[in-house]
């Protein structure tokens, strides 16, 4: 809220007055005005400049691709809230926040359905080789001969690596497809769908694999050279997950050695991603971090993490707290 501006509880606490919040990060434009609108939203910049700014500072506002280091955490004394607009909060030191009695918001589910649409768009992309047709088209190359055949896929096995909310989503939006669904996940689920204890023996059975678990330590590198080489080259990888779900080295080696038929990758070990090998392959199709970028969705995150932050200074409770 701006100037301070005073928001009724209307039990028995004391009215809480909506504090200054910092942005961490870039926000897409609709989004960054209505946090303009409705926060009292400063830079860091700004709350370098002015040490009693930086005192006040109640909230973090931020994006799950940028990190909040606790040198930050630690500037901030009267820090209660960091409410990260995306779903995974891994570059969020959430224990030491707890710790500190710091609550950390997120913005589950309502963008499943657009990461959702993003993963079947990668997968058909890879298997019907959509980016490859458009430059065969445009360069002139349909003249000369006709375009290599693609996969179907019809009939796929299709396994998911973190059956969570984007997990499900996908998985019911890929049964019309006509394929066969499988999954593994550090727990067996009440689903009507085949666990598999391992990735590496989902891998095996997959023709391709999906990784949409969280990123952080516990999934680093769950998708390793062991797990592509159990995939095979018939193969295909998908990751919308986190870049550190995959090994990067791995799969190019799986690629130049011909052991993986391609790979779609929405997100990477370093973003953006620079000169890297995996661009230098026909067979890999690549998207920048786009799961959740849509109009509608990311005006959707905005907006939910604002509720929280309104929420958390009106009643004490945040919407969408993690863990
Ligand atoms: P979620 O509901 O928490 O689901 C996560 C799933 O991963 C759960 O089924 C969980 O099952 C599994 N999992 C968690 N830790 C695991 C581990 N150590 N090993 C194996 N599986 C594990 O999260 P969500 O909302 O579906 O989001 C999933 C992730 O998608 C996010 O964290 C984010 O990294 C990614 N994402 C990417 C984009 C993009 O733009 N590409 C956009 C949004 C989200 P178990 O607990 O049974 O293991």
């Amino acid at each position: 809220m701006k100037d301070g501006r005073i928001t009724m509880q209307p039990m028995t606490t004391q009215p809480m007055t909506m504090p200054p919040v910092l942005r961490i990060g870039e926000f897409p434009a609709a989004a960054q005005a209505l946090l303009e609108e409705r926060l009292d939203l400063f830079a860091l910049a700004d709350v370098d400049a002015d040490p009693a700014l930086r005192e006040r500072v109640g909230a973090i506002v931020t994006r799950s691709n940028y990190a909040i280091d606790i040198a930050l955490i630690e500037r901030l004394p009267s820090l209660r809230l960091i409410a990260t607009n995306g779903v995974g909060f891994e570059r969020i030191p959430v224990d030491f926040a707890r710790s500190r009695g710091i609550t950390v918001t997120n913005t589950p589910d309502l963008l499943n359905a657009a990461v959702a649409e993003l993963t079947i768009g990668l997968v058909l992309a890879l298997l019907r080789q959509l980016p490859q047709a458009d430059r065969f088209v445009r360069s002139g190359a349909w003249g000369r001969g006709a375009f290599a055949l693609g996969s179907s896929l019809a009939g796929k096995r299709v396994g998911i690596v973190g059956m969570g909310r984007i997990g499900k989503e996908l998985a019911r939006r890929l049964a019309p497809f006509g394929v066969e669904i499988a999954y593994f996940g550090r727990t067996r689920q009440a689903l009507p769908l085949e666990w598999f204890a391992q990735p590496a023996a989902l891998a095996r059975w997959a023709d391709i694999l999906i990784a949409s678990c969280p990123g952080g330590r516990a999934t680093h590198h769950l998708i390793d050279a062991a797990v592509l080489d159990a995939l095979g080259p018939q193969g295909w990888l998908v990751n919308i997950a986190r870049g550190s779900v995959v090994d990067e080295q791995a799969l190019v080696r799986a690629l130049e050695r011909k052991t993986l038929a391609g790979a779609a990758l929405d997100v990477f070990e370093c973003e953006p991603l620079g000169g890297s090998p995996l661009r230098g392959f026909d067979n890999v199709v690549l998207s920048p971090h786009i799961g959740s970028a849509t109009h509608e969705t990311r005006l959707a995150m905005a907006q939910l993490t604002i509720d929280n932050v309104e929420s958390f200074f009106s009643t004490g409770q945040a919407l969408t707290p993690v863990g």
